[in-house]
Formats: C-alpha cells, sequence, structure tokens
C-alpha cells in the first residue's frame, strides 16, 4: 500500500520517458504527453573543438553542406555505438528537450530501447550516459521486444510471436514467448544497405553517381516488390562517371527490384533461418499467427507479400512500424511491475546472493 502510493507520488515528482535510439532515427515518448520528439539520429561535430554543433533534424541538414571541420556522423551504426561520447551528447539532448516539455522536480525513470546486437559494455554506456544526463532510474530494453510490446503482442504468455524489425542499419529477427526471446537474428542489411544497392547499380547502369540522400528518395518512392502492379519511376540526379557534370536519369521500380533483391533475398532467409532454430510447439503457433514487421523497413511495398509467399506464413505489417519501439517503451513505464523481468538488469543494483 504504502509502496503504491509512494509511486503514485514520485509519478507526479517525476517524468517518465521512452527513448528509441534507432540508428536512423531516435524518438522519445513522456507518459501523459506522447511521442514529444521524433528525428534523425544524426550529431555535428567541430573537429577543431571536439564539441557538438548540432543534433538530430538540424544535423541532418547540415550531412554533405558543412565545412571541412564539421562532420555530421551517426553515432549508432549497424545496431552497434561508435562512438560513446557522442551517443552520450545525444541522450543529453533528447532528456532535455523531453524534460523541457513537462517540467518535473526529480530526475526522470527511462526506458531505453537498445539494438538487440548491442554488448554488454555498449548497454552499460547507454545506462552511465543516461545517469549522466539526470535521470534517477534507467532500465534498458531489447529494440525488438519493446516493438512487440508496442504491437500489443501477448509477450507474456506462453505462445509464440515474431517480430522482424527492419530499420536503418540493422534488422532484427525475434520469436518471443513468456517474456523472453526464444529464437533471434540481428542482420546488418536494412535501410541503409538497400541505399547503397541502390547507389551501386545506379552507378554501374547508369554511370552517374548519386549521394545518399537521394538514393533513400528513390527507395521510399519507387520500390515495389510486386510485380504486374503500376510501374513506377523518378528522375534520380547525379554527376557522371565520365563528364564530371550533372545528369539526370529515369529509374523505374522494375530497377529498384534488381539492385535489392540480393539484399531482399539475404531477409528472408535470415527469417527462415530462425525459424529453423524455433521450438517446433512455438513454430506451430506462429504459423496460425502469423509474422509482424516493424521499423521502416516494414514499409517496403510488396515486402509482407513477398516474405509470406516465401515461408508460407501470414505477414503483417504493424500499424505505424516506425513508432513501434517507442510506444512499447511507453507502455512498459506504464506498467514497470509487469515487465521487470524482460529488462536488462542494472548489474550495479542486482544483489548478486552467492556473495
Ligand atoms: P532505426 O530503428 O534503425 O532508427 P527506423 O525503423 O526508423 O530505423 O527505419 C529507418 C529506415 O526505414 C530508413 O532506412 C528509411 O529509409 C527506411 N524507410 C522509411 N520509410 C520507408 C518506406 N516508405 N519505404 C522503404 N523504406 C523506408
Ligand atoms: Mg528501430
Amino acid at each position: 500500500m504504502f509502496k503504491e502510493k509512494l509511486e503514485q507520488w514520485k509519478h507526479i515528482l517525476r517524468n517518465d520517458i521512452g527513448i528509441d535510439l534507432g540508428t536512423a532515427n531516435m524518438l522519445v515518448y513522456v507518459r501523459g504527453k506522447g511521442i514529444v520528439l521524433n528525428e534523425p539520429s544524426v550529431v555535428a561535430v567541430n573537429q577543431k573543438t571536439n564539441q557538438v554543433v548540432a543534433v538530430g533534424t538540424e544535423a541532418k541538414n547540415m550531412l554533405g553542406r558543412t565545412p571541412p571541420h564539421i562532420v555530421a556522423v551517426r553515432p549508432i551504426v549497424d545496431g552497434v555505438i561508435s562512438d560513446f561520447e557522442v551517443t552520450e551528447e545525444m541522450i543529453h539532448y533528447l532528456l532535455n528537450k523531453a524534460q523541457s516539455i513537462s517540467k518535473k522536480i526529480l530526475g526522470p525513470r527511462v526506458v531505453v530501447g537498445v539494438p538487440s546486437g548491442i554488448t554488454n559494455v555498449e548497454t552499460r554506456a547507454v545506462r552511465d550516459a543516461t545517469k549522466n544526463a539526470g535521470a534517477s532510474e534507467v532500465h534498458i530494453v531489447e529494440e525488438p521486444m519493446a516493438a512487440a510490446i508496442g504491437m500489443h503482442l501477448p509477450i507474456n504468455e506462453p505462445l509464440g510471436n515474431m517480430v522482424i524489425d527492419i530499420g536503418g542499419g540493422t534488422a532484427d529477427i525475434a520469436v518471443i514467448s513468456l517474456g523472453g526471446v526464444v529464437a533471434s537474428k540481428n542482420v546488418r542489411v536494412a535501410g541503409d544497405k538497400l541505399n547503397t544497392d541502390i547507389s551501386s547499380y545506379i552507378r554501374n547502369e547508369f554511370k552517374i553517381v548519386i549521394g545518399e540522400k537521394t538514393a533513400e528518395e528513390i527507395k521510399v518512392t519507387v520500390t515495389s516488390l510486386l510485380l504486374g502492379k503500376v510501374s513506377l519511376e523518378t528522375q534520380a540526379r547525379g554527376r557522371d562517371l565520365i563528364t564530371g557534370l550533372p545528369r539526370e536519369v529515369v529509374v523505374t521500380d522494375s530497377d529498384i527490384r534488381d539492385a535489392i533483391s540480393h539484399s531482399i533475398e539475404r531477409l528472408v532467409e535470415s527469417t527462415k533461418e530462425v525459424l529453423e532454430i524455433t521450438p517446433p510447439e512455438i513454430l506451430s503457433d506462429i504459423m496460425h499467427r502469423g509474422i509482424y514487421l516493424a521499423g521502416g523497413g516494414a514499409l517496403i511495398k510488396g515486402f509482407a507479400e513477398v516474405l509470406s509467399e516465401e515461408i508460407k506464413m501470414p505477414v503483417y505489417i504493424a500499424d505505424d512500424p516506425l513508432t513501434c519501439v517507442v510506444r512499447g517503451t511507453g507502455i512498459i513505464l506504464e506498467n514497470i511491475e509487469k515487465f521487470k523481468d524482460i529488462l536488462i538488469a542494472d548489474e550495479n543494483n542486482v544483489s548478486n546472493k552467492t556473495h
């Protein structure tokens, strides 16, 4: 009783904040307010002074337009934290923004979603960075688990749930039952790889070099894995490999299907590999209940259909796939007792009974 009252008081005095630290996008949820921030995971750093000059949307707008001493970096590459200091600055920025939206006296309680491929050292770094940024309590959750919670899948029941979260750097394929990951795989084939597939294809086929932003635009506008439907096309502008001058070409959905076919195949194969190591009872649940897609890659037109055809199981796209993880962190914050077993424990706060 007393404990409950104390929790209620704490909720009045401090914010509950959920963070999705994605490789491409970072999102922040504040309990009672909803998603308050959704920006690219980019930080601009001045290399002369080693100072962070911009974070998020502001930093992304600088990409490719900075003087040589300012570099825009994505500190979480391929689901691995490549730069701890910059990641810490990023977390600072996110917490400060969230705290300025809803002012409270105590330091916030924070749930952070991290890519499932990250190591213990990286997990500790995220935890420390979040504490340094003023959090009073930090809980870490693996993103595929948070995504499943965000989709309201019954992850705590003895029932197989399968989630594929295709982000920027990595795709997380996970089978979850009774609050635990039963089988999983983390592959470095996701949105960024499709962008480089598209750039290389255009370079080889049309002999022009396109920028990263152009590749991304082409991907979002003309990718379709569905044959025989309306054909899509777009103009792409790049630099001619031979003359060095700008040139425009027309790129169609058929070009893009060629460009990304190998990566799509790898995603399908990886899914099969996870199914192969899934225990039979759980496999049968998944055959009935289907697979759920989250992350920006879930929006690749026709991917759900292609996957379903290949593995002979239903495949569904989550509602608003880009916000599943952060909404999941919000649900965890509201029911922290129910979900405490799925959170990655803080080694410093776990009492070691063998001592
Ligand atoms: P992360 O969790 O790694 O930050 P997200 O889940 O935010 O990644 O997804 C970002 C990726 O999704 C980017 O590579 C982006 O290009 C891709 N993406 C977003 N919308 C679409 C779309 N409509 N079609 C294909 N890819 C998309
Ligand atoms: Mg993600």
